[in-house]
């Protein structure tokens, strides 16, 4: 796991007057080196150059992040004149180029440098001291090492939620598409608001590595009509053409004006009839918006709901900037549950919904964590072959596990059936479930860091240890008929949730109800802090475990 540390020796002929500190320990590596001693005026900023490889030595698409070091607790408010402290502690968010080149200004002060490409890449997480007026250029190269190869055994990873300059995003879909490259996905879905005028550009990138993907958000707003505040966001995905109220006036800016829930349905009525998938889009999202989906129990047949949208995973949780006051990714967890529990067939999606590939606009942020960025979080797919075709398939059938861009990855069977998959167990309803954890950071010392959920039931916790990898049989027998999800927790925000496995207990093949069946209390949810029934207790992480931002919770 460790790999070198080289200094090149021969470009310290000069004085040297900036130093840099090495404090962690890291599971890449890298070599710097400081050029000649120029006076530079107070106020410039230094730049970090270099070049980032793998083992190697052949260039990688990677992310490179600058932060102030150590994180302090940033101020996060609305347009307010008299802001004391820092509002910010990332200075830069980039990639290098397609040769790995890279090179980034930094002001003085103590930084911390992070060099990532997801959760399969060893991380470099380096802190220097940059002092003022001394120096010009700090060369640093960096390897990457490989650590867990996950398309060797089918797992592609994916970006389901993503926007561009084409409605209310800041950059290019290429600019996107080179975002996600760099953060380690090997498929995307573009999906700006009510309009897919960059699909012509967006499908231009793909490469024998990458694939782009046609989608849209239908995104709805407040209607004179309803009193509920507009029927939330829906994505449409692996489409031929958008679907909106009215084609001939599409509107980008997020308002696409429904009348009812009978419009919602037409919209994934439309979306399957060019044989797309919908999906609801955080369904939680702040009620004093329309971005919360209030058409449980109205409509039917959508085929997977967002249950990790570009914010804190599923955990304790209390969102600073969210009128809710509530984790919305725990609810959309346990609504999915619900609609589990009734028999559909329904996968579990996660998009970053990012809107700025550099971070900038993206709150809160800390190094570890920040809302909306690129590949944060993810959906790994199990695919048959790298096509778009196998994409929507595992999509589609639930084939996935989702995980933040600092992994964990995690694997898990029962009997040898991947999530998505059906089991069918013996009448004594025996077998075996084997997990992995595969990280990139180390895991947590906790009792509670793995989670076993059978329809919606907590039935075993695992204990984890400060390790980069996990592995166990554990054997479990239902008595009748349902879906194994099982979770994992690292450090905070590292999370993963599986798809569903399902068990077909005997008699077989009646474990999904012939119909759509919605939850019996649904209908509530529709309503401000009506939210699903918690089926399993908090996980062992929480919001306030941020570095940076948990000083503003109130
Ligand atoms: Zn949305
Ligand atoms: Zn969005």
């Amino acid at each position: 796991m460790n790999g070198g540390f080289v200094m090149k020796k021969g470009l310290f002929k000069y004085r040297v007057t900036v130093f840099a500190l090495l404090i962690f320990l890291f599971e890449g590596s890298y070599s710097f080196a400081q050029k000649k001693d120029v006076f530079i005026p107070k106020s410039s900023r230094q730049v970090i150059h270099g070049r980032v490889t793998d083992e190697n030595g052949k260039p990688l698409i990677a992310q490179i992040q600058i932060w102030h070091y150590p994180l302090t607790p940033v101020v996060f408010s609305y347009g307010e004149s008299d802001i004391k402290g820092r509002t910010d502690n990332l200075i830069s968010m980039s990639y290098t180029t397609d040769e790995g080149y890279f090179s980034v200004k930094v002001p003085p002060d103590t930084i911390s440098f992070l060099v990532s490409k997801g959760p399969e890449w060893s991380l470099v997480d380096r802190q220097f001291i940059i002092k003022e007026k001394e120096f010009n250029g700090i060369e640093v190269n960096v390897t990457l090492k490989k650590l867990y190869d996950f398309e060797k055994l089918g797992w592609y990873a994916g970006d389901v939620h993503h926007h561009s300059i084409f409605s209310d995003g800041y950059q290019t879909p290429s600019e996107v598409a080179r975002a996600m490259k760099g953060v380690g996905l090997s498929w995307g879905i573009l999906s700006d608001h009510n309009s897919d005028e960059g699909i012509n550009e967006w499908t231009a990138n793909e490469t024998k590595d990458f694939i782009p993907i046609h989608g849209c958000e239908i995104t709805t707003e407040p209607s004179d009509i309803s009193n509920e505040n507009g029927y939330g966001h829906m994505n449409q995905s692996f489409i031929e053409n958008i679907n909106v109220k009215d084609p001939e006036e599409p509107n980008i800016w997020a308002r696409a004006r429904l009348d009812g829930h009978e419009d919602v349905q037409v919209m994934i009525d439309l979306t399957h009839r060019q044989n797309g998938l919908i999906a609801i889009n955080h369904p939680y999202s702040a009620w004093d918006w329309s971005g919360r989906y209030k058409s449980w129990g109205k409509v039917k047949n959508f085929d997977a709901i967002e249950i990790w949208n570009g914010e804190p995973p599923h955990c304790i949780t209390m969102n600073e900037w969210d009128t809710n006051h509530v984790n919305i990714n725990t609810w959309a967890v346990h609504s999915w549950f619900a609609y589990l529990n009734e028999g559909n067939k329904i996968s579990g999606i996660a998009g970053s919904d990012c809107h700025d590939i550099y971070g900038v606009n993206a709150y809160p942020k800390g190094q570890f964590y920040w809302t909306t960025t690129t590949g944060n979080p993810r959906t790994y797919a199990h695919l048959e072959e790298f096509s778009p075709e196998a994409i929507q398939k595992s999509v589609r059938n639930g084939n996935l596990f989702v995980t933040s861009t600092f992994g964990p990855l995690l694997l898990v069977t029962v009997n040898g059936k991947i999530p998505g998959e059906v089991v069918k167990v013996a009448k004594d309803g025996k077998m075996n479930i084997k997990v992995d954890i595969l990280a990139n950071r180390k895991l947590l010392k906790t009792e509670n860091g793995v989670r076993l959920i059978f329809n919606g039931e907590l039935i075993k916790r695992l204990a984890t240890d400060s390790t980069l990898t996990f592995s166990r049989n554990i054997s479990f027998a239902a008595e009748k008929d349902g879906w194994i999800v099982v979770e994992a927790f690292g450090q905070w925000p590292m999370y993963a949730i599986t798809n569903a496995v399902y068990i077909d207990y005997p008699p077989y093949d009646d474990i999904f109800s012939k119909t759509w069946k919605d939850p019996a209390e649904c209908g509530r949810w529709n309503e401000f802090l009506n939210h699903p029934e918690k089926y399993v207790p908090d996980g062992p992480t929480s919001f306030k475990d941020m570095k940076d931002s948990s000083g503003n919770a109130k």
